[in-house]
């Protein structure tokens, strides 16, 4: 690795990348995304633009292991009127006064039974909730509960323009193949409407990483996931088997963007290479930072880590979702993100890739127990000086953690021997046909 090759991991102008994002999330914020629908399509036509994109269509009803894909859901407009004729709640000011998958409606009805069909938060009168009812066919509207204590007793008009019916639910796809057909994932979710944090910030991040590795030579071969949770990246999975044996590792990019410090949650299997490498470059980079274990909640690293698919697949968040007061309401809008947090995960990003790219891997080609280091005369290599049981140590480290899946600076984190003489030592297994560099 020379110094010219670790400089194009560094972020160039960090403050105009921050601006660029911040940008590109606005103009993203006003779409009425859900896990089907018109919204969702839009969003994912912007992400992939200029990049080699594939917009898949998976149609209603199409069953994706356990699960089958729903009907399709657009909502052109939803209001409310009050007895005196005064829209009251309207989408035109904000999506998530509509419940996702809201039925269509045009009914009076007394408040009585609107208020059935109504939610708010009493803690944060101020915060209009993001409901959704995807499953139970169902409709509802959201309103800050400052609003709601103001309705008067009498006939309200409800309005929803929306349909529901079969169609198909679109997810996104970016591959940027590299020398080696091995894999990195990396994956969004796309389904929330007028929401920045969860998750603009992770779907502007990862877009604009995509770009820049489209730039350059890779070693490895880069798939960007842009997909409704859950159901969407298990139609992604559904439709992509032949695909895993080649994934190495990924991650899951999502609320990146508020001013809170990074936090990472770690693979199923814990100790993969993505959590080695997320792990390492935090800790170089990040004053703050948190390290979650697996659990299986949170976003679709559920999914890529469920034990048939089985994927090394972490997560990268700032505060974790559910934890800000702001989560899956209107208090997460463009204010919320700060262009600052959103370059400072793709600089983040951008490093853990650089670490892929560079990681130094040997094989060990006696690796079917110890090779017999005495016949080959290496514990004479090992020579009289001082320091002769730390480098039969970094020889007995490399050929054991040279799997192809441990690089020399894993081997560096894992045993805490110095790379200068890792590299010495696997200079000298190398002579002796023990070791070989991969590409
Ligand atoms: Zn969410």
């Amino acid at each position: 690795m020379n110094a010219a090759d670790e400089h194009a991991w560094i972020l160039d102008d960090v403050e105009a990348e921050g601006r660029g994002l911040h940008a590109l999330a606005s103009e993203l914020f006003p779409l009425l995304r859900s896990i089907t629908g018109e919204g969702l399509r839009q969003t994912l036509r912007t992400l992939g633009d200029g990049l080699p994109f594939t917009l898949h269509e998976v149609p209603s009803g199409t069953p994706i292991f356990d699960w089958t894909v729903p009907d399709e859901w657009n909502c052109r407009r939803a209001w409310i009127k009050d007895p005196q004729g005064q829209v009251v709640v309207d989408t035109a000011d904000s999506n998530l006064h509509i419940m996702g998958y809201s039925l269509p409606l045009h009914e009076k009805m007394p408040l009585s039974r609107l208020q059935e069909h109504l939610y708010s938060l009493p803690e944060h009168e101020d915060l209009i909730p993001w409901k959704t009812s995807y499953y139970r066919r169902d409709w509802g509207f959201s309103l800050t509960d400052r609003r709601r204590r103001e309705l008067v007793e009498g006939e309200y008009e409800v309005f929803i323009d929306a349909e529901l019916k079969p169609g198909s639910l679109s997810y996104g796809e970016v591959v940027l193949p590299g020398r080696r057909s091995e894999e990195i994932l990396i994956s969004s979710h796309a389904c929330h409407p007028s929401l920045a944090n969860d998750n603009l910030s992770g779907l502007v991040v990862t877009r604009r990483l995509a770009q820049i590795l489209a730039e350059r030579p890779r070693r490895w071969t880069y798939r960007f996931v842009w997909a409704p949770g859950t159901v969407g990246s298990i139609a992604f999975l559904a439709g992509h088997e032949e695909i895993l044996p080649r994934v190495r590792g990924g991650l899951v990019v999502a609320g990146v963007g508020d001013p809170g410090p990074l936090s990472y949650k770690r693979s199923r299997e814990g100790r993969a290479q993505i959590d080695r490498i997320v792990e390492r470059v935090l800790r170089r980079r990040e004053k703050k930072y948190r390290v979650f274990p697996f659990t299986p909640d949170g976003y679709d690293e559920r999914q890529y880590n469920s034990p048939g698919i089985g994927l090394p697949v972490g997560r990268l968040s700032r505060t974790p979702w559910g934890s800000y007061p702001q989560y899956h309401t209107s208090g997460d809008d463009l204010q919320f993100i700060t262009p600052e947090s959103l370059a400072s995960s793709l600089a983040v990003l951008l490093e853990v890739c650089g670490q892929w790219e560079q990681g130094v891997y040997y094989r060990n080609l006696r690796s079917k127990g110890e090779p017999q280091l005495g016949r080959r005369g290496l514990y004479a290599a090992l020579g009289g000086h001082r320091g002769r049981d730390e480098r039969e140590a970094a020889m007995l480290w490399l050929l054991n953690f040279s799997d192809g899946s441990h690089s020399l600076a894993d081997i560096e984190d894992e045993s805490g021997i110095d790379r200068a003489l890792l590299e010495e030592m696997a200079g000298i297994l190398q002579e002796h046909e023990l070791l070989s560099l991969e590409d």
